[in-house]
């Protein structure tokens, strides 16, 4: 297949000059581990003392990775990656401190994230964390099938009621909604309660998309269990792939309680079961929907050849490509380019409240071997190829 994900001048047509030479330095400041691990805690401590660093973040760090810091001001830059094909995924990236009261705020904002992407085909799904709208603690508690106290209970049945909320929310608005995975240590009660409305809601077609995590062990059989309980209830089911961002913190737990890592032992074992996990989806996509949730291009190039050589239309509603915003431009331009659905997750929240957001995705960026050098040397071949038209022109 011709397919190629290396052609930048389709990966950053949507970039002016002075965006490319912008994000170039970006990505270049994040190798000094200096400003990595100590520039948000930084900007937050000046910003509470109101220095005047807001607008700084703002056109730096916040406009590479972040739509704005409400829904109307995202709009603008979903229009502009769907004059490209490209979805946007409004994601309400605030991380605020896990009370009743900003469970509650968060739960409000995402009700109207799924009344925006209705109708809309710029945001053609919605996404929410569990985390963002209960507890953390309870989750815990429940995935260790421990007894709940009888607040705890209250508490798990305010989640489990606003997960369903949500669920049937999109379900009306016909909006397809993800939900993130997260820790190994509440994942098993988020999964119950995700596929739970997946029995509910994917009867005709595919509303509610679980994630799975391919840097943990033993998730080819939990795919195709979940696949058998799919078809002997009678619904559909949507997964989103991903790898996994848990890892340093997942293996540091099962050291530190003494349990087996959950981990894959080698990125090889991760790489083989993404891929396999993408065959296996592919294969039984008679009830079963997939994003590829990822900026490996290997594996975005192995769904795109599936799709391909079994003479799928490319903009199937079952298959998705997805990338966050800001990152790995030449997969989603170049995909969307050819025809594939892609879309991007695109945080907004208030400047202060993204900072953890926007502090996990410069850590991302910083190692050698990591996501930066490769942006880099896209941007720089771009950036080289701009310069070279102009003198030649
Ligand atoms: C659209 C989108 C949605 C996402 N949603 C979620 C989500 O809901 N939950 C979530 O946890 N993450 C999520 N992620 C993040 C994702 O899990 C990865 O951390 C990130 O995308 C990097 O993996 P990759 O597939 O892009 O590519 P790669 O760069 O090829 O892979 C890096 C990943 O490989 C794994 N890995 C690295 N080294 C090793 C090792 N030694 N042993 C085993 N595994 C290793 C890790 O997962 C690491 O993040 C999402 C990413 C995207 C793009």
């Amino acid at each position: 297949m011709a397919l190629s994900l290396e052609n930048t001048e389709r990966a950053f047509a949507h970039k002016s000059d002075l965006d490319l030479s912008k994000a170039y330095r970006l990505f270049q400041a994040f190798s000094y581990p200096f400003l990595v691990n100590y520039g948000p805690i930084i900007a937050n401590w000046t910003m509470k003392i109101g220095f005047p660093i807001k607008s700084i973040i703002k056109k730096t760090i916040f406009n590479q990775f972040c739509g704005g810091e409400t829904i109307e001001e995202s709009n603008r830059f979903a229009k502009r990656l769907y004059n490209n094909r490209i979805g946007a995924i409004l994601d309400y990236s605030v991380e605020g401190e896990g009370t009743d009261k900003n469970f509650i705020k968060t739960y409000e904002e995402l009700k109207l994230v799924i009344e925006e992407a209705a109708n809309k085909p710029e945001y053609p799904f919605a996404v929410f964390k569990s985390t963002g709208i209960g507890s953390f603690a309870v989750l815990a508690a429940k995935s260790a099938n421990q007894d709940l106290t009888p607040g705890q209970e209250i508490q798990y049945e305010h989640l489990v009621g606003r997960i369903h909320s949500l669920c049937k929310h999109a379900h009306e608005n016909k909006v397809k909604l993800l939900i993130d995975a997260e820790e190994t240590w509440i994942q098993y009660a988020i999964d119950e309660i995700v596929y739970s409305n997946a029995n509910e809601f994917n009867r005709e077609e595919i509303i509610v998309y679980n994630t799975i995590q391919l840097y943990r062990k033993g998730r080819i059989e939990e795919i195709e269990k979940q696949i058998n309980l799919a078809r002997e209830y009678g619904y559909k089911i949507g997964f989103k792939l991903v790898r996994g961002a848990y890892m340093e913190k997942e293996s540091l737990r099962a050291q530190e309680m003494n349990y087996p890592n959950p981990i894959q032992d080698s990125k090889e074992d991760t790489d083989r079961d993404y891929n396999l996990a993408l065959e296996l989806c592919f294969k039984n996509r008679d009830i079963v929907a997939i994003m590829a949730g990822t900026h490996n291009e290997e594996s975005s190039l192995l769904l795109a050849r599936l799709i391909e050589d079994h003479n799928i239309t490319k903009s199937d509603e079952r298959f998705w490509f997805a990338q966050l915003y800001g990152m790995s431009d030449h997969i989603s331009f170049n995909l969307a380019y050819e025809g594939f659905n892609v879309a991007k997750y695109l945080p907004y929240g208030p400047i202060k409240e993204v900072l953890p957001y926007l502090s996990r995705r410069a850590q991302e960026n910083s190692s050698v071997k990591g996501q930066s050098s490769r942006e880099l040397s896209l941007i720089s071949k771009e950036m080289k190829r701009r310069k070279a038209l102009k003198k030649f022109v």
